[in-house]
């Protein structure tokens, strides 16, 4: 099942297009994309009969008129250093604890976002991101999966001047400029993929491929993120989850690179498909 944000409603997308969930179930769920988690064991069951059933129902659309699958998070958990690889890359060793961060919500947006550029190193980190579904605290490794509603695609993008200014990183504040949390095209529901511990990730930069692994390479998987996470903070009905970036990211290469104004970057995750990020100068 894949569910999206069309034009601030939601909506399944199907082989036939898109299926407005408010008009289709008569006002019981939706139109806001947002109030699908507060019932989403209940909207899953709905919707699992409607792809099927009212193949009428369903309208082409303009993936440019899709906006974040989940626009308005209360909480937005982000995951450093989660890839040994990109670990060993930044100079750190394997941590005892994930490391978290925030992206504060005002920087999430939608897979068709142009991103205005600020001063400074913007760098890219394609992500797996985890989308909660059902209220979580103090979960055990066995049942974590049963609260994720889906997975959908991220950028943690980041500011690394910003992120590594000071006597101690600031990497809530540089990786939360307006626009630095492009999430989409849509969440996938995890019975749809093949393998959800499994997926292969890549990123690429104005068509050269600059990230690309497999989400099995995570050192904390989404079950032990959930556990982690959850023996802290009560994970929220769509909440979101940036679990961390391969190895890859431009402020590590030599010579370095950073995005500029007329770079695309799209990334990739096996499953779920692409989301393509646009950028404009700063002014
Ligand atoms: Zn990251």
């Amino acid at each position: 099942m894949r569910i999206a944000n069309l034009d601030g409603r939601a909506v399944l997308v199907t082989e036939g297009g898109a299926v407005d969930v408010a008009t289709a179930s008569d006002g019981r769920f939706g139109p806001d994309p947002q109030a699908l988690f507060e019932d989403w064991a209940a909207f899953a069951d709905w919707a699992r009969t409607i792809p099927d059933a009212s193949p009428d129902a369903a309208v082409a659309f303009d993936p440019s008129d899709l906006g974040a699958p989940v626009p308005r998070p209360r909480q937005v958990f982000a995951i450093g250093l989660n890839y040994a690889e990109h670990a060993a890359e930044a100079g750190y060793p394997p941590d005892s604890m994930p490391v978290t961060f925030t992206k504060f919500p005002s920087s999430i947006v939608g897979p068709d976002a142009v991103v205005e550029l600020p001063e400074g190193n913007v760098d890219w980190e394609v992500e797996l991101v985890v989308v909660i579904g059902r209220h979580a605290h103090k979960v055990d490794r066995e049942t974590a999966w049963d609260h994720v509603a889906g997975l959908t695609i991220g950028q943690d993008l980041s500011e690394r001047i910003t992120q590594m200014q000071g006597s101690a990183p600031q990497f809530s504040l540089g990786k939360s400029f307006p626009g630095f949390g492009p999430t989409g095209p849509w969440l996938v529901t995890p019975d749809e993929l093949a393998d959800r511990d499994d997926l292969a990730i890549a990123c690429s930069l104005s068509g050269e491929e600059v990230q690309s692994s497999r989400t099995s390479m995570m050192l904390y998987d989404v079950p032990e993120l959930l556990v982690r996470l959850s023996a802290v903070c009560p994970l929220l009905p769509g909440d979101i989850i940036f679990s961390g970036t391969p190895s890859g990211i431009g402020n590590r290469r030599t010579p370095q690179r950073f995005i500029g104004p007329d770079d695309v970057l799209v990334s990739e995750i096996e499953g779920i498909g692409a989301l393509t990020t646009r950028f404009a100068a700063p002014h």
